[in-house]
């Protein structure tokens, strides 16, 4: 074959690069190019096995064989000769196929960091601070940077979990099975958490794209309980296990029939009313309002209240049930728009204190067309407790928030910490 024969030519009249110096790493690295957010594909031949990055254009090249499309990339173009392997991070340097000494080069081990963070535990409890982004040298909290591309539902989910201290840890430090949902999750935690990220930002693309092939409904789902309780169902089934039922599981007594069951969120049921209907142009002061403190007095701490708690865990995650059940044709716009009233701590039955930790909200887009449903618009509102200040992630955005406004919004899920 040509290619093969201009290959072989092309290499044995190289001249090689006899040392590294920093400065030579440096013609070979292009940052603004670089990407490793992507699926970790080759561009040629779609393999997700043995992929390397071109550090000077950001392809991604199944390789380093003499055949192989990372090879020839490295003998057609020039310049175009530092690769690194997107799974175990070294670096070689082609069509030489020599692997080249990163202990020796700042920015190669920053680049290897960018790929794969590296967490320390006794450094997790200053989590988060302040980093800056190797490309553009901006400023970015590790925990609150933007989410790119099109965030699910699940996405905002996991945050919300990546952000419970000991779930987060768990997955920061230890090595979870690679091609598993739970690895996909960590390996997004990671970067989520990353203090060396190349752009102060995250993906989701490389887990989506796993669930679109492994667990392709999930991806759609529109009910936060719904995916909530399938990430849990996933999470429990993997080493996580443990970490994950200490710090947020619970038990309830159903008065009636003395049975205790364990839960890992509290759901409480907004009250339906009449008034649920409105004609346009409301304000949100004509929404029907109830105080969380009523609501958790109507399901646990009154003598009527059909449950109580047993045992309340450190980080309680609370359900709002915004819909019946009942199949109805909008279920977004007839979903219960009663407004939460909520203080940022609250007292549980049996002087338990909490404050609020996370916040997912839904700022629903109205229809203009009587016809087609309301859509759903996920935000998170997610306390830095570093410095008291409240943050929401809405995609790409993030922005600093009033703490007296959070509860403005349709508040669904959300987790507290004891105090
Ligand atoms: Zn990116
Ligand atoms: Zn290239």
């Amino acid at each position: 074959m040509p290619a093969v024969k201009r290959a072989a030519s092309t290499n044995s009249v190289d001249v090689p690069v006899k040392r590294l110096d920093a400065g030579t790493i440096r013609k070979y690295i292009d940052l603004r190019k670089l990407d490793f957010d992507q699926v970790k594909r080759c561009s040629v031949k779609c393999t997700p096995l043995e992929v390397y990055c071109c550090l000077q254009c950001g392809k991604f090249l199944q390789g380093r064989g003499a055949r192989s499309p990372c090879f020839l990339h490295a003998v057609n173009n020039s310049r175009h000769s530092m690769f690194m392997n997107l799974r175990d991070a070294k670096v070689y340097e082609l069509p030489l196929n020599r692997e080249v000494d990163t202990a020796r080069d700042t920015l190669l081990q920053r680049l290897q960091l960018a790929l794969q963070p590296q967490f320390e535990s006794d450094r997790l409890q200053a989590f988060p601070q302040n980093c800056t982004d190797l490309v553009a040298g901006k400023q970015y909290t590790n925990g609150f940077v933007g989410i790119t591309g099109k965030p699910q539902l699940v996405n905002y989910i996991v945050i919300l979990l990546a952000h419970i201290t000991p779930v987060r840890d768990n997955l920061l430090l230890c090595k979870q099975q690679e091609g598993t949902l739970v690895g996909q999750v960590t390996q997004f935690v990671q970067r989520l958490w990353s203090t060396t990220l190349l752009r102060g930002h995250v993906s989701p693309e490389e887990w989506v794209s796993y669930l679109q092939v492994h667990s392709r409904d999930w991806l759609d789902v529109t009910d936060p309980k719904l995916a909530f309780n399938w990430l849990i169902n996933q999470l429990i089934k993997s080493p996580l296990q443990d970490t994950l039922a200490s710090a947020c599981r619970g038990e309830i007594e159903v008065k009636q029939t003395s049975r205790v069951v364990p839960f890992w969120n509290v759901t409480l049921d907004l009250p339906t009313s009449s008034a649920t209907i409105f004609k346009d142009g409301r304000e949100v002061n004509d929404l029907p309002q109830i105080q969380l403190s009523t609501l958790l007095q109507n399901k646990f701490d009154s003598d009527t209240a059909p449950y109580m708690f047993r045992s309340l865990p450190e980080h309680l995650i609370v359900y709002y049930n915004r819909h019946s059940g009942a199949r109805l044709p909008f279920p977004v716009r007839d979903r219960n728009q009663t407004m939460v009233d909520f203080p940022l701590t609250v007292e549980f039955p049996g002087n338990h204190r909490y404050r609020l930790q996370g916040n997912l909200i839904n700022d629903v887009v109205r229809s203009s067309d009587i016809a087609t449903d309301d859509t759903n618009h996920w935000k998170l509102q997610l306390l830095n407790t570093n410095n008291d200040q409240w943050y929401e992630i809405d995609g790409p955005l993030v922005t600093a928030r009033e703490q007296e406004l959070l509860f403005l919004k349709e508040t669904y899920l959300q987790v507290w910490r004891r105090v």
